[in-house]
């Protein structure tokens, strides 16, 4: 009887593990920078006057983020919500509209978030983060974000922070980079530890994972050499769904905290 309890203790501490395998576990170390940045968050108005999410909303959106950077030792912490009564920034026309957001509210030294409800010409991956912010606060880096995204789990949050830290999403260049990984510096996300990712944005995600099976990678395409893809459906920085979603690579994690240390301290 003991020998059988052990062993389903042993399966049961496995499974969640079994899933998780490419992201990072704390067996390496990694850099601690021990950093609090301070967040704004802006709310649009809709046309009939509700902002849509709540408070208390953003600061468990926030706490979810806070969970992805603690292995760097980055935490975020929220100090002012600016309510727009704009409406039309609700759904921000195209990029120009965007910009004149920026201009209009970014605070400097700030990480602002901008929760809105949707956006015509980027309507996948649930909002965007201004690649590489961090290092360059001149021109008022900012995040966006889908309101229903936030309220269906938040890990747009950090997809989108990871954006601002310098990461990729994992199918930039889709089918460019080789399941062997020998191209993996110079192609696809230009990390080497996140798998290749042949997902095309747009194209319909039960293509290529099945939810109901514990989000099992079932995409049947193969690469230039004709290797079948061993793409890692939990990383933040993918397209797939919130529930597959589990970590950051160890590997995105150095590159996030290299960005950090390459940033100007006096804007952060
Ligand atoms: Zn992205």
């Amino acid at each position: 009887m003991k020998i059988y309890f052990g062993i389903l203790f042993a399966l049961l501490f496995a499974l969640p593990f079994a899933s998780a395998q490419k992201l990072y576990t704390r067996q390496a170390s990694l850099p601690c920078i021990d950093k609090v940045f301070q967040i704004t968050a802006h709310v649009t108005r809709d046309s009939l006057g509700d902002f849509g999410v709540t408070e208390q909303d953003i600061r468990n959106g926030i706490d979810t983020l806070n969970k992805y950077f603690s292995p760097i030792c980055i935490s975020f912490n929220l100090c002012e919500i600016n309510f727009i009564d704009n409406f039309q920034y609700n759904s921000p026309a195209n990029e120009n509209e965007w910009a004149e957001m920026k201009v209009k509210y970014v605070r400097e030294n700030r990480i602002n978030m901008f929760f809105v409800s949707d956006l015509s010409w980027m309507p996948y991956d649930c909002g965007l983060g201004d690649f590489e912010g961090l290092l360059t606060p001149a021109e008022r880096p900012a995040i966006m974000v889908f309101k229903g995204c936030l309220l269906s789990g938040a890990k747009a949050l950090p997809h989108h922070v990871g954006h601002f830290f310098g990461l990729n999403d994992t199918n930039l260049e889709e089918g460019a980079e080789l399941v062997d990984g020998t191209n993996c510096t110079t192609n696809g996300d230009l990390i080497c530890d996140t798998p290749a990712d042949p997902y095309v944005v747009g194209e319909n995600i039960s293509n290529y994972v099945d939810v109901q099976m514990g989000c099992r990678f079932i995409y049947g395409g193969t690469d230039a050499n004709g290797e079948s893809y061993l793409t890692d459906v939990g990383n933040i920085m993918s397209y797939y769904p919130e529930e597959c979603k589990c970590g950051f690579s160890y590997e995105q994690y150095q590159l996030m905290a290299e960005n950090y240390r390459k940033a100007d301290p006096k804007h952060w």
